[in-house]
This record gives C-alpha cells, structure tokens and sequence, in this order.
C-alpha cells in the first residue's frame, strides 16, 4: 500500500498503466463471489443435519445469530454517518451510479424467489442465490442416505473455494500496490489519509460492540460475570485477531467454551455453525465501509437504502467464509446491492487486513457468546466451571 502510494504519487497521471494489476485482483475477488457463496452456505446449513434434534437450539441459536448481526449492521453504519469519514473525497464513480427506481418492499420479496437459480448465478444475484443455497442446504439433509454423496460434492467444492480464496488473497498485495498507484497517481495521497477515519471508526465500534454489547447480553440475557467471560476468550480473540479465520479459532474457540464450562454437544453444533455463519464484526465493518464509499463517491442514501445495506449485510454475512478477506468479497455484494460503485472496494482493499482482525475478533467472540448464552438456557452450562470454582476437563 505504502509503495503504490508512493510510486503513484511519484509517476503523477502516467500511474494509470498500473491499474490492470489492481483490475485484475479485482476481477479475482469478483470470481469468487458466486461459488464461494453458494458452496460455503449449502455446506453450512447440511451440517447442521446431525442435529436436526436439537430443533430449539437451532432456533435459539439462528435468532441470536441474527440478532446480534443486525445490531452490530447497525452501530457500524451509525459510526458511518457520525464519522463521515469518506467525507473529504470526492471520487468520480466509472458507471452512473445510484438506484434509479426503488422496488417496493413487496416486489423486493417476491424477487428473492428465484425463476431460474442458474440465471441468478450468471447474473450475481447474490440474494436468490442465497436463498437457493439455503433451500438446496435444507433438502440435501432432508434427503438423508440420498443426499449425502452431494453433501460430500459441496464439502468439497467448499474447500477448494476457500483454498483459491486463500491463493487470492496471497495477490493482495500486488493488487493492493497496482490500485493504489493508480489511485494516489489520479487523485493525489491526500485521498488516503480518510482511510485512516475509516480504520478508526471500525476499531471504535468493534471495541464497543464487544465489550459494551456482548457484555451487556452475557449479564442480561446469561447472568453470568461478563469479565470472567472476556478474560477466558482471550486466548481465542488473540487466535482470530492473528490469523484473521473463524474457521481457523474453531478449535480455540471450542476450548475456551469448554473452560467456561458449555457442554461438548451444544458448543460442537453451535460453534461451527456460528464460524459458518455468524459474522458480527463482518456486518459492522460494511456498515462503515458502505456509508464511507458513499460518502467518497458524494451519493446520497435514502433511508430505504440503509433499511438494504442493513438486510443484505445481515444476509451477506451468513454467506461470508470465515477466512481472510471473506468480507472484502462480500462487500461488493452489498455495494452492488445499493448501486454503490463497486471500485470503492479497491480503496478498502488497501487496509483490509487491519480491520480483518478487528472484524475476526468480533466474529468468534459472538460465536462463543450466543453459545454461552444458549447452553446456560438448555442447562448445558457447568457455572461452576464457568465461575472458575470448578475445572473442566477440556480433553474430551
Ligand atoms: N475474516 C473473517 C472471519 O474469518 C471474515 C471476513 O473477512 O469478514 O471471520
């Protein structure tokens, strides 16, 4: 980031002939969108088939998920527009950019259902993919035997998403240096030092979202101590705050619920099934980042806009891999969505990683948080262990 900046400040207009490197990483992540999607959520919601028992749990554990994601969707786009802090940009978006026509609310839902799911993968229509994945998901473990040999397709395909994700993602800095030549060339650097706004309101609302809501949630909702709970996530948040990868703290994640004495079978259903899907700190950072290309490109937003960021976040983030730069890709999505200038992505993408970590710390602790708060409700909540009095044998 810093040597585009710099090269780009240095070459002036002729930085131009960099931006294809940064094009092309952008094309990367834009290729990932549909498959990585679509696999990522019908493996997701078949895994929760060995538990189709534990329907109440499911059902808490969905709410709360959801919940709690639209909430942090929320305080991000309030710190968005309190900070303003693509404020002192002023880009120029390539294509007209804006939403025309607004559907009504009722049309909106009526086109959730896709006609043809092949044509809402050719055309990216992330939300009928969403809800196509979700249907597929939800029949595959129906099926049962059946269904299992194309479970086993989609686990796979999963993964190799996840692994090209990663190979992606490795580009970055190239693509990172290429953007940001092109970007400091054409617009100068002083186009950059909002960026520093951005990385500030993310860490302000994560700190907040984390300790102020979570905590609020585990005294309220849990009655248990919320400091206890911090200081045993710890281990885990350090994980996550490192590698960037809920599905990478899984393990740490499943021992701290141990040690804070959750039971094995609920911790082993709601865990992975939150690292798939529940992606608070995700959610708020495109609250931010949303409201700061916006601000950047000079587009005013209608309240029906954020009412769409905050619904498409909220489903957005369920179909975000729980690995380095998920939301980045997700992002576009959300930005399509609204008819924001998917180029923003390229300013973002510069300081990804650092709010990455601030967003991967958020995600795994909400993961623990509603496992707690849902295995106290089952009974499935040793407070003695959780207090400390008592130690859990974390080897099982
Ligand atoms: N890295 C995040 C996670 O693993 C996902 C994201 O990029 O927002 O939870």
């Amino acid at each position: 980031m810093v040597l585009g900046l710099s090269v780009g400040g240095w070459l002036g207009e002729s930085a131009q002939a960099l931006k294809p490197i940064g094009t092309l990483f952008v094309n990367a992540i834009k290729m990932l969108i549909v498959p990585l999607v679509f696999c990522s959520l019908v493996v997701g919601v078949t895994a929760m088939e060995d538990t189709a028992k534990m329907g109440r749990i499911g059902i808490k554990t969905l709410a709360l998920y959801l919940a709690t994601t639209t909430i942090a969707i929320t305080l991000g786009l309030l710190f968005g527009y309190v900070v303003q802090p693509g404020s002192g940009i002023s880009l120029v978006a390539q294509q007209p950019v804006g939403n025309q026509e607004t559907p009504s609310l009722i049309n909106t839902i009526v086109a959730l259902i896709p006609q043809n799911p092949v044509e809402s993968m050719a055309r990216g229509d992330i939300l009928q993919i969403i809800i196509f994945a979700l249907a597929l998901g939800i029949s595959l473990s129906l099926t049962g035997e059946k269904g299992k040999p194309a479970i086993a397709v989609f686990t796979s395909l999963a993964e190799a998403m996840y692994k090209l994700t990663e190979l992606v993602m490795k580009c970055a800095p190239y693509g990172v240096f290429g953007l940001m030549a092109w970007l400091a060339g054409t617009y100068g650097v002083d186009v950059l030092l909002p960026l520093l706004k951005v990385i500030v309101a993310v860490y302000i609302a994560t700190l907040l979202h984390l300790y102020g809501f979570y905590g609020f949630c585990l005294k309220a909702l849990g009655k248990v101590s919320p400091l206890r709970f911090f200081k045993v996530v710890f281990d885990a948040q350090m994980i996550a705050f490192t590698t960037s990868s809920s599905a990478g703290t899984l393990p740490m994640s499943l021992h701290c619920s141990r040690r804070l004495g959750a039971s094995a079978s609920t911790s082993c259903f709601i865990l992975p099934l939150g690292a798939t899907i529940n992606m608070d700190g995700t959610a708020l950072y495109q609250g931010v980042t949303a409201l700061f290309i916006a601000q950047a490109y000079g587009i005013d937003l209608s309240t029906a806009d954020y009412l769409t960021i905050i619904a498409t976040a909220t489903l957005a983030s369920i179909g975000t891999a729980g690995i380095p730069g998920g939301g980045l890709i997700m992002l576009t999505l959300v930005l399509t969505t609204v008819g924001l200038p998917v180029e923003g992505v390229a300013l973002i993408a510069g300081i990804d990683r650092i709010l990455d970590m601030a967003r991967t710390t958020v995600n795994i602790t909400g993961d623990i948080m509603v496992n707690i708060l849902v295995s106290k409700s089952e009974d499935e909540l040793d407070i003695e262990v959780f207090d400390g009095v008592k130690k859990q044998d974390t080897t099982t």
